[in-house]
């Protein structure tokens, strides 16, 4: 839902997995540290193909890895959660957490922790690939499926690689019959394709982004309604539609895909809606 610029290091560069693993494994000792020593090329070129492969929206054909070299599923992804997490490789943990403070998923909840876009237990060479580390609120964390996509029309949206908001595409509707409520779907230009149109409905079902739209623009018109009346009492429709007209270009003008911007647009465009719809609770 959000576009967030790859994670960086100190120079502006993009955050080099080779760095990341070389200080996440530095407290491991004996074999361990030789096997893991051993694994990183192979660590280095799957991060490598990840990044090519989520450019071209190509994620579902990454291989799932398992156990490799030796190291078990459960080593290499107790490199993210014993070694990044809790261990020297906080670093960059909290480094690419801080990159965006708004939950790139939803564009609603505050950021809490990283998510793996492809889940560390099954893709275990990019456990702590940067471009696979997002971060995201506890909500879309929650609400995520672990199942891989299988095809190109089943990949969500990916913060740092894809860029959906050169046009609207998230549309809102007034659903008059209960109450002035919105209800969100995802309906982009015909040209952008039926692959990205089912990206973007997958996107808001997977997270199901739909109902906490709806229930923030119910909270939201909760606490407007008040002006609205008097809007209406003292221009009438037009006056309503000049206001919610304007509400909506001011926030298409930061960002042409939110919740608010898609519910003031469907408010304006509804007469029901303008003409005392609002009111209706
Ligand atoms: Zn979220």
């Amino acid at each position: 839902m959000r576009k967030v610029d790859f994670p960086v290091a100190d120079d502006g560069a993009h955050l080099d997995v080779g760095d990341v693993f070389d200080t996440c494994i530095e407290k491991a000792r004996g074999k361990l540290r030789a096997k893991l020593i051993a694994v990183r090329p192979k660590i280095v070129q799957a991060s490598a193909e990840y990044a090519h492969a989520a450019a071209g929206n190509q994620l579902h054909q990454i291989a799932v890895s398992g156990d490799v070299d030796g190291l078990t599923k459960n080593q290499l992804s107790d490199v993210y959660s014993e070694r990044m997490v809790k261990g020297p490789g906080r670093l960059y943990y909290d480094r690419i957490l801080v990159g965006s403070p708004t939950c790139p998923l939803c564009g609603v909840g505050g950021t809490a922790e990283l998510d793996h876009h492809l889940p560390k237990k099954q893709y275990t060479l990019l456990t702590v690939a940067p471009g696979n580390l997002v971060p995201t609120c506890e909500r879309c964390q929650g609400e995520k499926m672990t199942a891989r996509p299988t095809n190109a029309a089943e990949e969500t949206l990916h913060p740092y690689f894809d860029d959906f908001d050169s046009e609207t595409w998230l549309k809102a509707d007034v659903v008059t019959a209960a109450g002035a409520a919105f209800v969100f779907s995802a309906d982009p230009p015909a040209a952008w394709g039926p692959t990205v149109a089912a990206r973007l409905r997958r996107h808001l079902a997977t997270f199901d982004l739909g109902s906490l739209y709806s229930l923030n623009a119910a909270n939201h018109l909760a606490g407007i309604r008040q002006s609205l009346v008097n809007l209406h009492a003292a221009g009438g429709a037009e006056a309503v539609r000049l206001e919610m007209t304007a509400r909506a270009v001011s926030w298409e003008a930061n960002l042409k895909n939110t919740w608010e911007g898609a519910m003031h647009r469907a408010a304006a465009e509804s007469q029901w809606f303008c003409g005392g719809g609002f009111a209706v609770k």
